[in-house]
């Protein structure tokens, strides 16, 4: 018999120092909450298995299936900026590695699964809040296009876990490219281990980007090929207004996958200045600030791959700056090119930029929603009528007028016909997000009322995030004043 999930780890193989081997701890009463059935596929596991009694005993860690071999990574970070030298999978589980349909490589992750010898003070387990968090958001992410990890399933434990209050326990498989961080460098960094950075990155290069191999040097082409990435990650992330709320080292993974969607919000009124997480009391990991604190995370990144980047110590602070420095001009790229595009522009103007800036002005003065302003912006490049739709969004309206009159001087050197603009324009420009209410809401009905009815269908829409669903229009609509969220919460 053919095993149900194909593993092929690579991971295991790597030395004992890396991981702990570790079993998910069985839980009283599994629950299925829910199965994605498109990414089971495309890892090649039957989804009607996966969702079977047989199946959820697996998602649970009620059983260890055939192939896996199940351990805690071992990793350590800058958490808001201290040096942390060890942390580790103190609450996940890594099943194993699976080749997908599309011949990529995945780690599949089970997250709540009880203690690890990471797990430090923790209990190993995660509450469903969170659970529920992740998989919402994290789907979204991919929808909407953006590099990230993914959620096949979420369970239910039948067990409380107690933080503020007693809450009932989930688990989320997390499935991911790899799960190796800039903080698994750091690890073997903080202990001058030299030969284990080696290693490590000679398994990122083989594993995300092999055509590195032929490189001159494949460890400063590792760096950067990783700044890159994470360059481009960031700008998408403030393109589509999100704050990722916790971005220490550890969260910050070499394939350019968002990772850890702990205290994660949404913008709804545009603010720069936005912070949601309740841990963040000094605003570090705000909306506006992420470019530069991935510049920091990187600057680590650099420093924990030193010693292969240059025989002697001075050389390779020289090489490390100097890749460095490719990450202002690639992440300006990459936003700036996406501000065009939500504004409609397929050309380059020197001026585009001051016209988006003074777009992003006039809505952080206004209070106006980031994200319904530019979704409708495709109607006003229309025509006129649309204006009247994003007026309303500006405290004063007048802020908008003064704006639009510039902006559609621009439009008229724009080849595209106003209906491709528009098409074009709702390609990046999205109608849904998970708003931060909306997720509290599906997690309030879920929690008091064992109803899961809103979570599932805020997935659903989510799926979409570009089709107008006029079925679901409500979906787009910012809170009202009383269902503002002003925190959020990691819930560990
Ligand atoms: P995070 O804030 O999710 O990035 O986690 C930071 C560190 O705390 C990681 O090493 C986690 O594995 C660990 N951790 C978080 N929650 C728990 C928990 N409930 N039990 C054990 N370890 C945890
Ligand atoms: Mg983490």
């Amino acid at each position: 018999m053919t095993p149900a999930i194909p593993f092929a780890n690579t991971y295991a193989r790597l030395p004992e120092r890396f991981f702990a081997k570790v079993s998910p701890t069985p839980v009283v009463a599994p629950r299925l909450i829910q199965v994605n059935r498109k990414l089971a596929d495309l890892l090649g596991i039957d989804p009607d298995w996966l969702a079977s009694p047989e199946g959820v005993a697996v998602l649970a860690g009620n059983r260890v299936p055939e192939g896996a071999e199940p351990l805690a990574m071992a990793y350590a970070g800058h958490q808001f900026g201290n040096r942390v030298p060890q942390l580790g999978d103190g609450r996940a589980i890594l099943l194993g590695e699976v080749l997908g349909r599309d011949g990529i490589r995945r780690d599949i992750q089970l997250k709540g699964s009880g203690p690890t010898p990471f797990s430090r003070r923790g209990d190993g387990r995660a509450a469903l809040g969170p659970v529920l968090r992740e998989y919402v958001v994290s789907e979204a992410m991919a929808a909407l296009g953006i590099p990230t990890t993914r959620a096949l399933a979420a369970v239910l434990t039948g067990e409380s876990v107690i933080r503020e209050t007693m809450l009932p326990g989930g688990v989320l498989t997390r499935v991911a490219t790899s799960h190796i961080r800039v903080g698994t460098f750091q690890f073997f960094a903080m202990r001058g281990d030299v030969d284990g950075i080696r290693d490590l990155a000679d398994h990122i290069i083989g594993r995300h980007y092999p055509d590195l191999i032929e490189a001159e040097n494949p460890y400063r082409a590792l760096l950067t090929r990783v700044v890159e990435r994470q360059a481009d990650l960031v700008a998408r992330w403030l393109l589509v207004g999100f704050i990722h709320g916790v971005m220490n080292t550890d969260n910050c993974a070499v394939s350019g996958e968002t990772i850890d969607f702990g205290p994660c919000a949404f913008l709804d009124a545009y603010d720069p200045a936005a912070v949601f997480s309740a841990i963040d009391e000094q605003g570090r990991y705000a909306y506006g600030n992420q470019p530069g604190i991935l510049h920091w995370n990187l600057t680590r990144f650099a420093e924990a791959l030193l010693p292969l980047l240059a025989p002697e110590t001075e050389d390779g602070i020289a090489v490390a700056q100097d890749l460095l420095a490719a990450f202002g001009p690639r992440f300006e790229a990459a936003y700036y090119g996406g501000l065009r595009a939500k504004l409609g522009l397929t050309t380059v103007e020197e001026a585009d930029m001051t016209l988006a800036g003074s777009l992003l002005e006039a809505m952080s003065a206004n209070h106006a929603d980031f994200t319904l302003t530019f979704r409708r912006l495709g109607d006003a490049a229309l025509g006129l009528e649309g204006d009247a739709a994003i007026r309303t969004l500006f405290d004063d309206p007048g802020a908008y007028d003064s704006w639009r009159t510039g902006w559609r001087a621009r439009l008229a050197k724009e080849p595209l016909d106003p209906a491709e603009r528009r098409a074009a324009m709702n390609r990046v420009n999205p109608a849904f997000i998970p708003r931060n209410h909306r997720v509290e809401a599906v997690i309030e009905a879920a929690i008091s009322r064992d109803d899961f009815a809103p979570f599932h269908e805020l997935v659903t829409v989510l799926a979409k995030p570009y089709d107008d669903q006029p079925a679901f229009a409500a979906y787009a609509d910012p809170p009202q004043a009383h269902e503002r969220v002003l925190r959020t919460f990691c819930g560990t």
